[in-house]
């Protein structure tokens, strides 16, 4: 089938690929044709450096993990899910009899296989087979399009979940990339009264302040400290909860400075180097440390609060390219203007 390959040498054809291996379709499995995917900061990656960490590009592989589209086919097992089915799907496909998956860290399983992750081919290709436990319907008032931007969504509901937010919390979220400003958001759902976004792009701060106005502040810290805005959020005290989102190395090296006393810090970004870590700044406030790799068990909760009005992605969404644009919609990523958050790529439907 034709798909957007990422061949060894960094060039990305639109492309015949044989993927007859990934179509059989198991028992438990469904066939997904695809409808949205979103193009992710690693899909970029990948295609500007050929590796993530560990993960290096030596086969042709097939990007994008950040989708939606409807069921054409179901196992013979299958029996929550029919065709027909608007839904979305978790990318990443755990060894179900591992043990980090017996022990609900689906995410934490070394054996998982997550789409456009080498080896595993990723789904910018017209139709994909997928377990049926990792597919989970649309409310009907959720788009193709906010089906994709479960994916991003699910790494700021897992920050907000390792946060344990209380309701009324004050947050920061440093940085207002994608999945900072996914995380304002899963954390104003989670309970927090206000959360101080942070960046050096003020369009992005314009735009995180449009998505809940009056509970989101958006601070630019190349003219404001964020110590200075947090100390007048909080009389001085600190806030409840830090979500790290910019892997910048100074940003993330500075967050006790921003929490109260006994507040936590929830490392989500990731740093291209070796950061800092003050031990002393997080014993003086008994800091609580947490950090996300990917998610695990969030989806639905995030589809029911799409579903239900309580958390709209849709101003997330801001440039959307057809399957044969796949290479402009790669190069247009490449250098996003400031004021474009995700771009999506919308597939033809049978
Ligand atoms: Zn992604």
């Amino acid at each position: 089938m034709q798909a957007l390959v990422l061949e060894p040498d960094l060039e990305l054809n639109l492309r015949d690929i044989d993927l007859s291996v990934e179509e059989a379709l198991g028992a438990h499995d469904v066939r997904v044709q695809v409808h949205t995917v979103g193009v992710c900061g690693s899909d970029v990656h990948y295609y500007q450096h050929g590796r993530i960490g560990p993960f290096v590009v030596r086969e042709p592989m097939v990007l994008g993990h950040e989708a939606a589209g409807t069921i054409i086919e179901v196992g013979t097992g299958v029996t929550d899910l029919r065709v027909g089915d608007r839904v979305c799907m978790e990318p990443g496909i755990p060894d179900p009899n591992s043990r980090a998956t017996r022990e609900g860290r689906y995410n934490l399983d070394p054996a998982v296989r997550f789409w456009a992750t080498p080896p595993v081919h990723g789904v910018l290709r017209p139709s994909v087979v997928h377990p049926a436990a990792f597919t989970f319907r649309l409310p009907d008032n959720v788009s193709f399009a906010e089906g994709a931007m479960v994916e991003p969504l699910a790494v700021g509901m897992h920050a907000a979940n390792k946060a344990a937010l209380t309701p009324g919390d004050v947050a920061v979220v440093l940085g207002a990339g994608p999945i900072g400003l996914v995380t304002a958001l899963a954390a104003l759902a989670g309970g927090c009264a206000r959360v101080i976004v942070t960046d050096v792009v003020a369009p992005k701060l314009t735009l995180a302040e449009s998505l809940k106005p009056g509970a989101i502040t958006g601070v630019n810290v190349a003219d404001t400290p964020a110590r200075v805005a947090v100390d007048n959020a909080t009389d001085g005290w600190g806030v409840d909860v830090v979500f790290e989102c910019s892997g910048n190395a100074r940003a993330a090296a500075g967050v006790f400075d921003l929490i109260a006393p006994g507040g936590v810090v929830v490392y989500v970004g990731m740093p291209g180097e070796p950061i800092a870590f003050d031990v002393v700044a997080a014993q003086v406030k008994e800091a609580r440390v947490e950090h996300v790799f990917r998610y695990a068990h969030v989806y639905p909760r995030a589809l029911r609060l799409m579903g239900s009005g309580q958390l709209d992605v849709k101003p997330l969404i801001t440039d959307t390219f057809t399957f044969a644009q796949s290479r402009e919609a790669f190069d247009f990523c490449t250098a996003m203007p400031d004021t474009s958050v995700k771009a999506q790529i919308t597939l033809p439907q049978l």
